[in-house]
């Protein structure tokens, strides 16, 4: 093919793109923002990077997998690249922010490197590497917040950034490398973008932050989590369902508990990462709590709302952990009824401080604490879920099943995923359905009502 083959962008018809997204619920979020941006400058989405005249990638240093898997994709583009020079290929997100020009070293054919802070400069660092200059954009700078809140995925549905960065700085956690401090955005602000979402059909938002709990502790002037989730409830209509991500257990105050006990539009479901069960690990992470703290947290949440489902993250073989701390976790997690596990098995980032801790614990001893872990947390899910048989619950359609798209697919307030058999448009609407079975993942009922509540 060669120099012969004329893009898209370059023919006059509109220029594609293909983005892909990795890792944290904030990357699909900012991916969204990318799109809607470029949406507004002229691009199409394309359905493969085969069919795009820019490729970008969302990505996440988390983990080593998420990394390797972003080289494995630029090193099958490479040929593509070679075939048609005008591609534009891009790395974004935290992997950019991580290693920056190294990118370019490890894969020559990159065109963009686009940090976390420059996402929202997506359009012109784009025209600038069109024009054949390699960019890259890692400057740290106060992010606008600003979206086309049309731009959008899901119809009845939406993620809402109210801070980002993080101060923490967990021992094994990359983050606060790669997104930097904590940056509140104003209760003004977030109440705005939410009446625009509901007025263009959203009926569910999910408020993302890294450390959400900590939530205007930057703005100085009072402003808290409590106070945010109870406007939102009190002051935007149509809102029927108000979720939040990621607390962390130092921050779970009484007045935010009393918040989501009073508000029943606000999400039944909360994910409170405990990361392990034992004090010498939680300090060799730098987590800032002691179990015992962790339990005093849960404590609190439950006094007040004593149904709360409550799931949490878990890493494996830390530098370090015997079987006996190990097993601490396994006895916490049987303790505290999680009603969900996020296991990771522990594998150092550079530059983090565990990364300079022997890395110990051997691949097939986190394995099998891994699958220890799953198997327990996956025989006390399906217990609590038989012991929703015969309820019933309310829960928000979603839309069809992806497995049987004669099914709707719902979620409860609890998180929970409820499927049902019902005719009609109900995508969005609140239904009530009376639980006939249940899997260890899944809850199936029938509907009770004819009518959905909200759309
Ligand atoms: S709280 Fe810890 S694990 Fe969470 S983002 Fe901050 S540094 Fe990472």
């Amino acid at each position: 093919m060669g120099d012969s083959v004329t893009s898209a962008a370059d023919s006059g018809t509109r220029p594609r793109v293909f983005l892909e997204d990795m890792g944290c619920q904030m990357n699909r979020l900012d991916s969204e923002l990318v799109l809607g941006r470029l949406a507004g400058a002229g691009y199409e989405r394309a359905g493969t990077a085969a069919d795009a005249d820019l490729v970008l990638y969302y990505t996440c240093s988390v983990r080593e997998h998420a990394e390797d898997k972003v080289y494995g994709r630029l090193g099958a583009l490479k040929r593509m690249k070679q075939e048609r020079p005008e591609l534009r290929i891009g790395v974004m997100g935290c992997m950019a922010q991580n290693h920056q020009e190294e990118l370019f070293a490890r894969a020559p054919h990159l065109d963009l490197v686009i940090g976390t802070s420059r996402f929202e400069d997506v359009v012109s660092l784009v025209e600038e590497a069109r024009s054949g200059k390699r960019v890259l954009a890692v400057d740290r700078k106060p992010l606008s917040f600003e979206r086309d809140v049309t731009a959008r995925p899901r119809r009845h549905q939406a993620f809402v950034s109210v801070m980002r960065g993080c101060n923490k700085f967990c021992t094994f956690c990359i983050v606060p490398y790669t997104q930097g401090r904590e940056q509140s955005r104003p209760i003004a602000d977030v109440l705005e973008e939410a009446r625009r979402l509901v007025d263009d059909g959203v009926v569910e938002i999910t408020l993302l932050g890294q450390r959400i709990d900590t939530y205007g502790a930057d703005l100085r002037d009072g402003t808290n989590l409590a106070q945010l989730l109870t406007r939102l409830h009190e002051e935007v209509a149509g809102l029927v369902r108000i979720c939040f991500l990621t607390s962390h257990p130092n921050h779970m105050t009484d007045e935010l508990a009393a918040a989501i006990a009073d508000h029943p539009r606000i999400s039944r479901y909360l994910h409170l990462p405990v990361q392990s069960g034992s004090d010498r690990m939680l300090q060799r992470m730098n987590r800032g709590y002691s179990v015992a703290d962790y339990r005093s947290a849960v404590a609190t949440l439950r006094r007040r709302v004593p149904d709360l489902a409550l799931a949490t993250d878990w890493i494996v073989g830390f530098p370090g952990e015997t079987e006996e701390e190990f097993e601490s976790s396994a006895a916490l997690l049987r303790e505290l009824e999680f009603s969900g596990s996020f296991v990771f098995k522990y594998s150092p980032r550079e530059g983090t401080r565990a990364a300079e801790m022997a890395d110990d614990v051997p691949r097939a001893v986190k394995e099998d604490r891994n699958q220890r872990l799953l198997a327990l947390q996956l025989g006390m899910s399906a217990a609590r879920k038989q012991q929703r048989i015969g309820l019933e619950l309310e829960v928000l359609v979603e839309g069809p099943s992806k497995l049987d798209e004669s099914v709707w697919s719902a979620r409860s307030a609890w998180n929970e995923i409820v499927c049902f058999k019902a005719a009609g448009d109900l995508q969005g609407m609140l239904r009530k359905v009376r639980i006939q079975r249940a899997t260890a993942l899944t809850l199936f009922g029938t509907p009770q009502d004819e009518q959905g509540a909200a759309r």
